[in-house]
């Protein structure tokens, strides 16, 4: 038997989040079964714990788009007993059974060895948002941004990929102005890198399709007019790596700063990233991100903790990143 979060729909389609001890027989038959040591509330976990977006595919779902643990068997080549691995996206926890588990038995393909620098909770410390916020400043720097391009904006600065990106780009040296509607987190914001904080307010309105220009560069997880707001403001030639919706789906934007500034607006995503995309930003986080803002930037759980922490998280007033121990 093993513990999970198990996520039902009732004839009503409302979703039921419930702690189970479930059949070890209960587990999909994929290649590799781990034995999961930790793993991570996300912003889409608690999107399908909550029901509050069709996340989930199929019931029923074990949630959890990220776990480390260590392997118990395998039928793949690739991996051994014994071996300790990661594993960010793929639509695991939406369509695959998830992290939020003491087990989890998942396709090869799927699983990346965990880099040695980092503990199994430090990795998920880090976990889809810290990886995220590495494939958003990669793609900055393909566009050409360096430090000395100027002020580059983070928007949902306090929540996991926000707060991981200001610590990326301040230890880069980059001058990093973080966006957020918690003011009273400004000294955790400034303790992870940030030179200026910026009220949300400024950006989660309707704005002005050019506005004046302030930042060469923006990572943005925030979406809908923030996501406006940041192209209307960037300079002359500057790009902005998008990745997430917490204001919004929607871009009410319009295409003067792309046509009249030259502004790029970059796409990011790591739920099917291929591999080595994958392991190229994860050995990049092992080797820039300073460990030290992990444990300053991470609340630490169990399994039972997360049905409530949930709700919490969609309301924002989750900072930084959750870890969840499934011993606990
Ligand atoms: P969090 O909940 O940890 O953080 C989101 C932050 O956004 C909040 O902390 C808050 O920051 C800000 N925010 C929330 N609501 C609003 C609002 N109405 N208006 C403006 N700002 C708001 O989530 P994550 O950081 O984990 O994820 C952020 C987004 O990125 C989500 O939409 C998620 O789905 C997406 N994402 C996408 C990925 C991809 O592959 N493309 C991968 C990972 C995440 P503050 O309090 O500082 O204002």
């Amino acid at each position: 038997m093993f513990k999970a979060l198990l996520l039902t729909q009732t004839e009503q389609r409302e979703t039921k989040a419930a702690l189970e001890e479930l059949q070890e027989t209960s587990l999909p038959d994929e290649a590799v079964r781990v034995t999961v040591s930790h793993s991570t509330l996300n912003y889409k976990d608690a999107l399908a714990i909550t029901g509050r977006s069709p996340v989930v595919r199929k019931f029923p779902m074990v949630p959890g788009i990220d776990f480390a643990g260590t392997v118990v068997r395998s039928a793949s080549p690739n991996f051994k007993a014994g071996d300790e691995v990661i594993l960010n996206g793929w639509g695991v926890g939406e369509s695959h059974w998830g992290g939020l588990a003491q087990q989890a038995c998942v396709k090869a393909e799927w699983l990346i060895r965990k880099p040695a620098e980092f503990s199994a909770r430090e990795a998920m410390s880090i976990g889809t948002a810290g990886y995220t916020a590495m494939l958003c400043v990669m793609a900055l720097e393909e566009r050409g941004v360096t430090p000395r391009s100027g002020p580059v904006l983070v928007t949902g600065a306090n929540g996991g990929v926000g707060s991981i990106a200001v610590s990326l780009l301040a230890a880069q040296g980059y001058e990093v102005h973080a966006s957020t509607g918690r003011p009273e987190e400004a000294e955790h914001l400034k303790a992870l890198g940030a030179a200026d904080i910026v009220d949300r307010s400024v950006l989660n309105a309707a704005g002005k399709p050019l506005q004046k220009e302030r930042w060469a560069a923006a990572i943005d997880s925030v979406g809908s007019h923030t996501l406006a707001n940041v192209c209307a403001s960037l300079r002359y030639g500057g790009a902005v790596a998008a990745c997430g919706l917490a204001q919004g789906m929607d871009f009410p934007g319009s295409v003067a700063p792309f046509i009249l500034r030259g502004v790029s607006l970059i796409g990011v995503d790591s739920v099917y990233a291929p591999l080595a995309k994958r392991e190229q930003a994860w050995k990049r986080l092992a080797a820039e991100l300073p460990r030290t803002i992990l444990q300053r930037n991470t609340t630490e759980t169990g399994l039972s903790a997360v049905i409530p922490l949930a709700t919490r998280l969609l309301e924002g007033k989750i900072r930084g990143r959750v870890v969840v121990d499934t011993a606990i």
